[in-house]
């Protein structure tokens, strides 16, 4: 929401319609604008952004939705979806009104409802782009679920359809949001490790598309673009990328797929790739379709090393720091890392600043995910 955009809501939700056709009129808004804010609309800037959901799928209703109850800045007001009975069951359940329920196919009138100033898009992959796009068109602040895209294309059509409406793209990169890894970060970059050497991230687990529903578009490359690495791979990526606090400069990969399980007919299960980062240090990182959960990241420095694990689950972070003198385990407080996550957008479209995950984040690691698979095609290291 912009600053026109919030005095424009609360001159609407304080019934001034006048003030709202001035402020539509050309040069009425700039002498608008010029004016010195009342305490009203200071205090009405200060009101929690209204958010939409795109896809009533697992991780929506089970993660997302009950975890707007923690947000400052952020609340639930509009579901779009392509079942109806589901979405009036949730809109009840959370207290929507039914005219903030939208199909896929009237989701382009959401334009037309001041109530929603962000769109979060938790579809599956491949359908990230046409709704980011749809939604900023619709000229709304844009929260969109990793991977960001199935191609770097799609990526680049997203930055620039938001950029070309004015509004904000952030991908839910939810761990850099998580107080685990943000502690181990700043450790990190404080030399609590000394210099750094190594860093090794493993994610898998087992995909059961006959059992899970939302398993069944997780294995077809049509809508999910690749396998354990553009699911779960990418947090091994993401996570070494901000350990390692730089970019890197060329990957190495294989991938291995047992070619008589039907689950990976079309995407990959096992992925072993390495990341060079322009100071030396090298990442070791897999990802897997076909073993029980793992989630963990350890990071190898001259001085120490610490580990997380997990380090990308819901909850539950562990953390270890091992140095010569022996091994410690601080303990930190777990957050509510969605809440974080989705209140850290609100703050940067009310404050006008950009999120520390925006789209050119996304647009990073689905272009290295692209050179570990033509890495792993070719059989060489490919430049990044
Ligand atoms: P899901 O299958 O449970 O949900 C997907 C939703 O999209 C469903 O409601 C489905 O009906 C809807 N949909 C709309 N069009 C569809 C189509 N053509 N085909 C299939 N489904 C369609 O999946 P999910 O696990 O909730 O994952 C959704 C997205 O969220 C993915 O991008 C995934 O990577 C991401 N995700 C992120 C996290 C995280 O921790 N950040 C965790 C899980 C999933």
């Amino acid at each position: 929401m912009d600053a026109t955009d919030s005095r424009r809501r609360f001159l609407r939700q304080a019934g001034l319609g006048a003030a709202v056709a001035a402020l539509a009129a050309p040069g009425a808004a700039a002498a608008m604008l010029a004016q010195p804010l009342t305490a009203a609309m200071q205090n009405s800037d200060k009101k929690k952004l209204g958010w939409a959901i795109v896809g009533l799928g697992k991780f929506a209703t089970e993660e997302i939705m009950p975890n707007f109850k923690d947000c400052q800045h952020s609340r639930l007001v509009a579901l779009v979806s392509g079942s109806p009975d589901k979405a009036q069951k949730l809109a009840q359940q959370y207290g929507l009104q039914e005219k903030n329920i939208y199909s896929y196919q009237n989701f382009d009138s959401i334009k037309d409802n001041p109530e929603v100033d962000v769109v979060y898009i938790i579809l599956p992959n491949s359908l990230h782009a046409e709704y980011t796009i749809r939604a900023a068109q619709a000229g709304k602040h844009v929260l969109c679920e990793k991977p960001m895209a199935t191609s770097v294309h799609d990526c680049q059509k997203m930055i620039d359809a938001c950029q070309k409406a004015g509004k904000q793209l952030m991908i839910a990169y939810r761990c850099q949001y998580e107080p685990f890894n943000l502690n181990a970060i700043e450790r990190i970059r404080k030399g609590e490790l000394g210099k750094l050497r190594f860093i090794t991230s493993d994610h898998g687990r087992r995909v059961k598309p006959t059992e899970d529903k939302a398993d069944t578009w997780r294995v077809q490359k049509k809508l999910a673009g690749g396998g354990s690495l553009m699911d779960i791979g990418i947090y091994s990526l993401n996570a070494a990328r901000y350990f390692a606090g730089e970019e890197p400069v060329e990957v190495t990969a294989q991938i291995a797929s047992d070619p008589n399980d039907p689950r990976f007919k079309e995407v990959e299960d096992n992925v072993a790739f390495t990341l060079r980062f322009p100071s030396g240090v090298l990442a070791a990182c897999t990802s897997s379709y076909s073993y029980e959960t793992v989630k963990r990241g350890r990071v190898f420095g001259d001085k120490g090393w610490l580990d997380l694990d997990p380090l990308s689950d819901y909850d539950k972070h562990t953390m270890k720091i091992g140095k010569p003198d022996g091994k410690e385990e601080p303990q930190l407080k777990e957050g509510n890392q969605f809440a974080a996550e989705i209140d850290h957008l609100s703050e940067c479209i009310l404050q006008n600043k950009t999120p520390r995950t925006p789209g050119e984040e996304g647009l990073r690691d689905v272009r290295y995910i692209m050179a570990i698979y033509e890495s792993a095609r070719k059989g060489k290291a490919i430049k990044v």
